[in-house]
């Protein structure tokens, strides 16, 4: 057996971003208020509430004059409103990224466009982006709904933007086929994905195509998009692939003596369980092929604050 680490693995920058601000504010003060998971990952959020952190999911929970730490996917307007008015204390871990898509959809709307939104949304990220503009946008997750294009007026400028994790292959599906399938509207493509997800994606093809890679085991949180979109990924690539969150989940079933195994993660999974994941798959005697990276590093966790354009 084999195993190999993509090269981008552990949290993304905006994860690490929030991470260290919540890390911060517990060494500050305490209790610490965390609206909604920070990160996927059990150990982690173990972790911040033995250091003071209190984890609710209902903002109706938050005391006044507390202090509430939120998450890198954004904050609905009407949440904000509500701990501004009981006079707790806010610290933003809104990804810059995810902060400059909420901005955009608002010039746009001011811009006078109708705006096409592919993405989830029930996603925190889009009920957050959707707060913030007035307009009733399309939200279209899947090809079964590309058909509500219809009811938009041929005389409408329209803006498509994504959702920052959105799968790039099926944006390109998008503006080939939705360009054939409604040619009378005024379609405007706007780039709104997230470089660190896309380059995942592209590492993991690229290690499938390069190493022969039968078996790919996905690590990450069961509801975060980005992690989903590996698996498909994967999956797509007719590999088999295996979706855990840590290393007890993997079993002596998983794998046999021939395969070669890629281990890859979600942004907000962080860097130990990936190795633990190497740990365990090592000690059952699999070969670990060291990468080097062109930046000097391999295998190394994004660092803080490394913000690519969107
Ligand atoms: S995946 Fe991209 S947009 Fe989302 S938090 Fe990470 S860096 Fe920000």
């Amino acid at each position: 057996m084999e195993i190999r680490v993509a090269d981008r693995v552990g949290f993304c920058p905006g994860v690490r971003r929030a991470f260290d601000l919540a890390l911060h504010a517990l060494s500050r003060e305490k209790p610490v208020y965390f609206l909604g998971e920070l990160v996927h990952n059990p150990q982690a959020i173990k972790m911040l509430e033995e250091k003071g952190g209190i984890m609710v999911t209902d903002h109706e929970d938050i005391p006044p004059f507390s202090l509430v730490v939120t998450r890198s996917h954004g904050l609905e307007k009407k949440t904000e409103e509500f701990l501004e008015n009981h006079q707790v204390k806010i610290i933003d871990t809104t990804c810059p990224r995810v902060k400059r898509v909420q901005i955009l959809a608002q010039e746009l709307e001011k811009k006078g466009y109708r705006l096409v939104i592919l993405g989830n949304p029930q996603h925190p990220e889009i009920r957050a982006l959707l707060s913030f503009i007035s307009q009733e946008a399309v939200v279209l997750d899947k090809k079964e709904n590309w058909g509500r294009l219809k009811d938009l007026s041929p005389s409408e400028k329209i803006a498509v933007i994504e959702q920052t994790t959105f799968p790039r292959e099926m944006k390109e599906q998008f503006i080939r086929e939705g360009k054939d399938l409604f040619p009378h509207l005024n379609l405007e493509i706007f780039d709104t994905l997230c470089a660190e997800t896309e380059m995942r994606q592209k590492d993991l093809v690229e290690n499938i195509q390069l190493y022969g890679v039968n078996k790919v085991v996905v690590v990450g949180g069961k509801n975060s998009s980005n992690t989903r979109a590996l698996f498909l990924t994967a999956q797509n690539w007719g590999v088999e692939s295996l979706w855990i969150e840590k290393a007890e989940e993997l079993e002596e079933k998983h794998w046999n003596k021939e395969d070669k195994i890629l281990v890859v993660s979600g942004t907000s999974t962080p860097q130990f369980s990936v190795e633990e994941i190497i740990e365990k798959l090592k000690a059952k005697g699999a070969f670990f092929h060291e990468r080097k990276d062109t930046n000097g590093g391999h295998n190394r966790e994004n660092k803080c604050g490394e913000v690519h354009s969107i």
